[in-house]
């Protein structure tokens, strides 16, 4: 008590602000608060957790700087902001003090992986939640999928229904407890349970849903498993017979499948793995994470990722995927099990019919899983939000970010579960605008003051189930943020579905809507996430996306400064013939090269087998229904029909990854000389990049693995010069590297190696995917620079 009369006591009130709500950090303020004998409160308020400190100034400077450091593990510590108060010598003891009325919860964290603690517990069978897929804590488990509205608490989550039982109800209320106020807190007597269901919607004849649906994967049969933000269909990935069942139930015959293992040592058996890649599978994010095969994968599982030098691979994230693993390994007590090698392979794939959203509602998964799934494993807790797997891949050429401690760093395919809602820092502060992104791969993007957020993957806009999960997303990221946009940003392509619903959003709110050109918001979305504020020069290597004079773009290089862009050049155009279906067949490219070469005979030889090969070189001599593109990824395509590679394409991008494949299998080559050239005096006064002396050359190439390399090689080579003239030429040595494209590991490193040899400063995409998926991103700041500036879009 000599506190009390203690003349140097002083007091401070601490705002601390990031993910400090949801997540322990009042009981681990409370505990440590309590062990340095200081007295005093903490809350939940709208801005994130206050504090109020009294004791003396040096215990209160280390409490202070161990706040961030010592956080709990989901807790993510932006800003503390210190206020001097008079020191109040009545205040005794520490507190938790109820929330402040209609406090607005400032970020809902990510569902991420169950924790050791509670895997400890799921694994011992004297634990009261021996065995129960719905164990949590306060470090784990779901809660953006769960959450319907703000603040985030039970009830206005799914498991609002789920009253608790008195000891979980103790747990939850005791500060010094892991569960207190743990949200979705469960056990087997209060909280959700499994039930194994037959396709037609009768419950299966199983006393153990978990034990069941393991015997049913080792008979080989698809199962439908109900996870956080969706359902799975899983199978036995060592059974070729089961694989090649759900492909072609699923009608996806050559798009990879991702693969769960029990542990690292399991991962190890199939695919190399770096230390990096090591920590980023075992990250409580537990993302997909592309990964080199071992060379026996192919021959031991055929069908899993057919073609392709890597693999996807993850770790369990939920109880119930541990359940299974923890069921095939014979229900070991405790968890030592979890060190060894596990024989279980599972193909877990998101379970939504081709081309549609994920499945979320256990009605829903009867309807539209019922003819692909042999058997279904769910439960009674609602998903609220959808949310597909993240899929990442570790680049040991990258900056290191978050999510790896070293090793390189991680650049996203897609960005969702784990990671959906984090926010993005910005540099800058500025109205709140909500960004609808292009048409495939689309997400959403909310700026809120020195924040974006962007939503969840959602996937192509093809069929309105996909358009209706957008204006989903949309309106679910409004409500958790608690925001009205003061803006909406769109693709400048008229004819989008999310061009038409931010149209539609505007008008009702009565806000300006702000288009934003397609390759602009690529490298823009580069320039926020890494906040660079000065003049860049893009290059936005990408599939398509609407040009400002009307074409389809995708090669550009682009002079950037916030809300203005500037065309420097583009990629020498490509006829497409047939318009968009030429973006899926690409012996149709092949075709318009050749026509371009002038060598149609040749093209009518090499594709007799095409019915249709003489209406595509009439089309093309016609110059009907062939309209060009600068797109980078049909010249990639193109050089794969030309090298027999791929004609025709069942997933997008799959000529680009097989070519890429044959590439690193044949190792390093030269460029091509005489491969390319830059043309700069073109009449509209734009640099362009011709590759066809690089094609024609490729059409005499009768190795497709050394074509596949000198393709690469060359592309780098002349890319590399294109940048490095234009840099000289505009006094720029910052170059951004975005698009589609940028997905290929091969030409992204080998560009940046070279790039960075000519002196220049590479940036590109890590914590957004560089393709579509994050574009909303760069459209959102692109739209607040234009508001700032007060001039809208559009080139200078
Ligand atoms: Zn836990
Ligand atoms: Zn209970
Ligand atoms: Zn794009």
């Amino acid at each position: 008590m000599l506190m009390l009369v203690d003349p140097t006591r002083v007091a401070r009130r601490l705002r601390v602000r990031g993910v400090v709500q949801g997540v322990g950090f009042r009981p681990f303020v409370y505990r440590f608060a309590t062990h340095l004998g200081l007295a005093g409160w903490v809350r939940n308020d709208g801005g994130g957790v206050e504090i109020e400190i009294h004791g003396s100034e040096p215990v209160l400077d280390a409490f202070t700087q161990c706040l961030a450091t010592e956080a709990p593990p989901l807790a993510r510590v932006d800003v503390i902001e210190p206020e001097v108060i008079p020191p109040d010598l009545s205040c005794k003891g520490f507190v938790i003090l109820p929330s402040v009325e209609g406090a607005v919860v400032t970020a809902i964290g990510p569902d991420v992986a169950v924790c050791p603690s509670c895997l400890a517990e799921l694994f011992d069978p004297d634990d009261r939640r021996w065995r129960y897929p719905f164990i949590n804590c306060t470090h784990c488990g779901p809660r953006y999928t769960i959450t319907r509205t703000l603040p985030y608490d039970r009830a206005r989550t799914s498991m609002a229904g789920f009253k608790q039982c008195p000891g979980c109800e103790a747990e939850y209320g005791h500060p010094g407890d892991r569960r207190f106020h743990a949200e979705p807190n469960a056990c087997p007597a209060c909280g959700p349970h499994l039930g194994l269901f037959e396709p037609h919607g009768v419950r299966a004849l199983a006393r153990d849903p978990v034990a069941e649906t393991v015997r049913r994967l080792k008979l080989g049969e698809i199962v439908a498993i109900k996870g956080l933000g969706g359902f799975h269909l899983a199978c036995d990935a060592s059974q070729p017979d089961s694989v090649a069942r759900l492909r072609a139930r699923k009608r996806r015959p050559h798009k990879p499948l991702a693969l769960m293992c029990a542990n690292l040592p399991s991962v190890a058996r199939w695919a190399q793995l770096s230390a990096a890649e090591a920590a980023s599978l075992e990250s409580p994010e537990r993302p997909i994470v592309l990964l080199g095969k071992q060379a026996h994968f192919d021959a031991v599982l055929p069908g899993v990722a057919p073609g392709l030098d890597e693999v996807g691979m993850m770790l369990p994230c939920t109880p119930l995927q541990y359940l299974l693993f923890h069921e095939a390994a014979g229900r070991p007590a405790g968890i030592a099990w979890l060190a060894d090698a596990q024989p279980l392979t599972l193909v877990m794939t998101s379970a939504n019919p081709h081309g549609e959203p994920l499945v979320q509602g256990n009605d829903e998964a009867f309807e539209r899983l019922g003819e692909i799934a042999d058997v279904l494993l769910m439960h009674d807790r609602d998903i609220v939000v959808r949310c597909d797997d993240s899929v990442l891949r570790v680049r040991p050429d990258l900056p290191t970010g978050p999510g790896v401690s070293s090793g390189g760093g991680i650049q996203f395919m897609r960005r969702a579960r784990g990671f959906t809602p984090l926010s993005l820092p910005l540099t800058d502060v500025g109205p709140t605008v909500l960004a609808f992104g292009a048409h495939f791969k689309a997400s959403v993007c909310i700026v809120r003051g020195r924040e974006a957020f962007l939503s969840q993957h959602v996937g192509g806009l093809d069929n309105p189930a996909a358009c209706a999960a957008l204006d989903e997303a949309a309106e679910h990221l409004q409500t958790i943020l608690a925001v009205r946009p003061e803006a909406l940003a769109h693709d400048a392509h008229p004819d989008y579905y999310s061009t038409r619903a931010a149209l539609a959003l505007a008008e009702r709110l009565e806000i300006p809507a702000i288009p934003v050109q397609h390759h602009h918001a690529h490298i823009a979305a580069v320039c926020a996430e890494q906040g660079i504020d000065e003049p860049v020069l893009g290059l936005a290597a990408d599939g398509v996306g609407l040009g400002s004079d009307g074409m389809p773009w995708g090669g550009e290089l682009l002079h950037v400064h916030g809300a203005v862009f500037r065309r420097l050049g583009h990629l020498s155009p490509l006829p497409l013939p047939g318009g968009d279906r030429a973006a899926r067949e690409p012996w149709r490219m092949a075709c318009g090269v050749l026509h371009a070469l002038g060598r149609r005979e040749e093209a009518i030889e090499r594709f007799a087998a095409r019915p249709n090969v003489e209406q595509v070189l009439g089309m093309l001599l016609r110059g009907a229904r062939c309209p060009p593109t600068t797109s980078l990824g049909r010249w990639f395509d193109a050089a794969a029909g030309l090298l027999g590679i791929c004609e025709d394409m069942s997933f997008e991008g799959q000529a680009a990854m097989q070519l890429e494949v044959l590439a690193r299998r044949f190792g390093a080559c030269l460029p091509l000389p005489g491969g390319f050239y830059i043309d700069t005096r073109a009449q509209s006064g734009l640099s362009v990049l011709n590759l066809y002396p690089l094609l024609a050359q490729l059409a005499d190439e009768d190795d497709a693995a050394r074509g596949a390399a000198h393709f690469h090689a060359t592309l780098v080579e002349a890319l590399a010069q294109w940048i490095g003239d234009a840099a000289h030429a505009e006094g720029i040595r910052r170059v951004v590297l975005a698009g589609g494209c940028l997905h290929n590991a091969l030409l992204a490193a080998g560009l940046r190696y070279r790039l960075l040899a000519r002196g220049l400063h590479v940036c590109e995409a890590q914590h957004a995917p560089p393709g579509d998926g994050g574009l909303a991103l760069g459209q959102a700041w692109v739209a607040r620079a234009a508001l700032r500036q007060g001039s809208v879009g559009g080139r200078d």
